[in-house]
C-alpha cells in the first residue's frame, strides 16, 4: 500500500507519515513549506518506504507509479497563519483540493480530506455533531480558511456522488502536541513557550471562551482509523473535553511551574465563543476515542519545547 501525504512536513502531515510507516505503507510526502517545517521529517533520514518532493499542491500534480491513498492535509492552518497568507488558504483549500482529488480519480485511490471545526465558525449549536450546518462569516479574516475548507468538503463529496471515488473528510478539532511551531500562534503553543521563556501569557478577551484540545497521538489514530475503515460522511475527531482559555493558561503555569504573569490582549474578530467536538460518530463508526488526558499530553508537548527553548537560546548566545 502507497500513499501521499500533501502539507507532510506540518506539525499534523508528519505525524500522520511517521503512523503510516509503522503501518507498514509506502508513503510519498508533498509540502512547499510555507508553513511546513523540514525538520519535522529529519528523522525519517533514508527510510526505504519514505519519498519528499517539494511541490506546491495548488498545481498540476504528478506522481509516478501507483498510489492507494491520497490525504490532503495541505493548508495554513493557524489563525495567525491564514491572516498573513489569505490567498494561499484559499488556493490550497479550493485549488489544491481540486488537484488532490485528480489525481486521486486517476489512480483511482481513497482520497481524505483534512478539514476542520472551523467549518461550524462560530457555533450556535453546542457541541458540535457532523449535521450542524454551521455559522460561519464568509467575508471575515478567518472566511478564508473555513470557506476554503467547506469548498473543499462540497468538492470533495462532488467527487464521491458524481464520480464514485471512495472519499473521507475528517473535522479536526484543536489540536497539540510535539512538532508544533513555537511562533505557530495557537493558543497551547504561545502559553507554553510565553510560559517557558517567563514571559506574560496572552490571553485573547476575557479568557471565559472554551476549546476541546486533543492530543495528537489520539487525533492520529482517529484519523488512520477513518481513512482505513471510515465512511464518506464528515467524521469529527477531537477531544471533548472542554475547558476556557483562562484554564488552559492557569494548567500550563503549574505544569510549568512558570512564574509568568498572565495579561489580557483584544479578542481577535469572530473568535469562536465556544467549541467541543460530539465525537459519537467516530465511536459508533471508528470505535474511536480519545485515551490521552490534558495533564499528560500537556507534559509531552512542554518536554518538547523545552528542547526547542533551549536550542534557540543556545544559537542566541
Ligand atoms: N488565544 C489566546 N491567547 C493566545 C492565542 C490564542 O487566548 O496567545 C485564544 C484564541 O483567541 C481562541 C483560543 O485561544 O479563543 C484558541 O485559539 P487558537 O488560535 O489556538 O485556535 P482556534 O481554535 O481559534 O482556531
Amino acid at each position: 500500500m502507497r500513499v501521499l501525504v500533501t502539507g507532510a512536513a506540518g506539525f499534523l502531515g508528519s505525524h500522520l507519515v511517521d503512523k503510516f510507516l509503522a503501518l507498514g505503507y509506502d508513503v510519498l510526502g508533498m509540502d512547499n513549506h510555507i508553513t511546513g517545517n523540514p525538520a519535522n521529517l529529519e528523522h525519517l533520514g533514508s527510510h526505504p518506504r519514505f519519498r519528499f518532493a517539494n511541490q506546491d499542491v495548488t498545481r498540476y500534480i504528478e506522481v509516478e507509479g501507483p498510489l492507494d491513498g491520497v490525504l490532503h492535509f495541505a493548508s495554513p492552518a493557524s489563525p495567525v497563519d491564514y491572516l498573513e497568507l489569505p490567498i494561499q488558504t484559499l488556493k490550497v483549500g479550493a485549488l489544491g483540493t481540486h488537484k488532490a482529488l485528480g489525481l486521486a480519480m486517476a489512480k483511482q485511490a481513497r482520497f481524505l480530506l483534512a478539514s476542520t471545526s472551523e467549518v461550524y465558525g462560530d457555533p450556535l449549536v453546542h457541541p458540535q455533531p457532523e449535521s450542524y450546518w454551521g455559522n460561519v462569516n464568509p467575508v471575515g479574516p478567518r472566511g478564508v480558511y473555513d470557506e476554503a475548507k467547506r469548498f473543499a468538503e462540497a468538492l470533495t463529496m462532488a467527487y464521491h456522488r458524481f464520480h464514485g471515488l471512495d472519499t473521507r473528510i475528517v473535522r479536526i478539532f484543536n489540536t497539540y502536541g510535539p512538532r508544533m511551531r513555537p511562533n505557530d500562534g495557537r493558543v497551547v503553543s504561545n502559553f507554553i513557550v510565553q510560559a517557558l521563556r517567563g514571559e506574560p501569557l496572552t490571553v485573547y478577551g476575557d479568557g471565559s471562551q472554551t476549546r476541546s484540545f486533543c492530543y495528537v497521538d489520539d487525533l492520529i489514530e482517529g484519523i488512520v482509523g477513518l481513512f482505513e475503515r471510515g465512511t464518506p460522511e464528515p467524521t469529527n475527531i477531537g477531544n471533548p473535553h472542554e475547558f476556557t482559555v483562562r484554564q488552559l493558561a492557569d494548567r500550563v503555569l503549574k505544569l510549568t511551574g512558570s512564574k509568568s504573569s498572565v495579561v489580557e490582549r483584544p479578542l481577535p474578530i469572530d473568535d469562536p465563543q465556544v467549541r467541543q467536538p460530539d465525537i459519537a460518530r467516530a465511536h459508533e463508526t471508528l470505535g474511536w476515542e480519545p485515551k490521552v488526558t490534558l495533564e499528560d499530553g500537556l507534559r509531552r508537548t512542554i518536554e518538547y519545547f523545552r528542547d526547542v527553548v533551549a536550542r534557540e537560546g543556545a544559537a542566541a548566545r
